[in-house]
């Protein structure tokens, strides 16, 4: 409880700490969704990145320095999810590794049926519930960062699976207030988790990257990208997704979106 209280009382000192005018001037140029939101959406914006980069550990990997451009680019888009919520700040998470592009894991994937391949696999992006860690392909965080409304976004991606593991569980449920909001969570998670998956299989084209498909954890990161990107789309095709994604984030991301429409 004392220590509770104490950290609570640290976050508010940082989040009321004048804010460093280069990394405005990262965010603003950066950072495409910062201009659209309202005058006090970016005022907690920018106090939740003053925690975040107090809180969490960035380090390089694959002779990557790292820089403030890449810390507040990162934490830019890593605190949209925390708006208008009460939050621990991604309690999970201790520390971000960078690598400046894709990288090379070792890889033990399974293709079909019986058959399974080795061997060096790309990734963008990565993070796992006993990890502590989250990695990020820094080119691809940029040019997501560059491109709000592409319908892909790998900062929103893998941080939403840290939302997810709040808790503990990674099964696309994240930490919802009241049973109410489980049950009601669950149903309309498991309703379009079951029409992606039959998506997947007749390759209907989808607004939700077909990713989602692979398992609730995805797809619950997927759907997050679709929601903050395209939501003025998804909300048209997926009303029932939209309304739980924006009962959970507490925002219409619809009211400062950059998607056009064609229509
Ligand atoms: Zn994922």
């Amino acid at each position: 409880m004392i220590f509770g209280l104490l950290k609570e009382q640290h976050r508010n000192r940082l989040r009321s700490r004048p804010f460093s005018k280069d990394w405005l001037e990262i965010i603003r140029r950066d950072v495409a969704f910062f201009v659209r939101l309202s005058a006090a959406d970016q005022s907690e914006l920018l106090g939740h990145i003053q925690v975040f980069l107090v809180e969490k550990r960035f380090e390089g990997c694959g002779g990557l320095e790292i820089t403030d451009e890449i810390r507040v680019t990162i934490s830019a888009q890593a605190c949209l999810l925390l708006l208008h919520r009460k939050t621990d700040y991604f309690p999970r998470l201790l520390t971000i590794l960078v690598y400046p592009s894709t990288y090379m894991v070792e890889e033990h994937r399974h293709v079909e049926g019986p058959v399974w391949e080795e061997g060096r696999m790309p990734r963008l992006g990565e993070t796992g519930r006993q990890l502590g860690a989250l990695v990020l392909a820094w080119e691809t965080v940029k040019s997501g960062a560059a491109d709000p409304s592409d319908g892909k976004n790998l900062v929103l991606h893998e941080f939403a699976h840290q939302l997810d593991f709040e808790n503990y569980a990674a099964d696309g449920v994240p930490a919802l207030a009241t049973r109410k909001q489980q049950l009601s969570w669950r149903e309309v998670m498991r309703t379009e988790f079951a029409s992606l998956r039959a998506a997947e299989e007749t390759g209907i084209p989808t607004l939700l990257d077909i990713y989602g498909a692979t398992n609730p954890a995805e797809f619950f990161a997927v759907a997050t990208e679709a929601f903050f990107e395209r939501p003025r789309m998804l909300r048209a095709h997926h009303p029932r997704l939209y309304a739980e994604l924006q009962s959970y984030f507490q925002q219409d991301p619809v009211e400062y979106s950059a998607e056009r429409l064609k229509d």
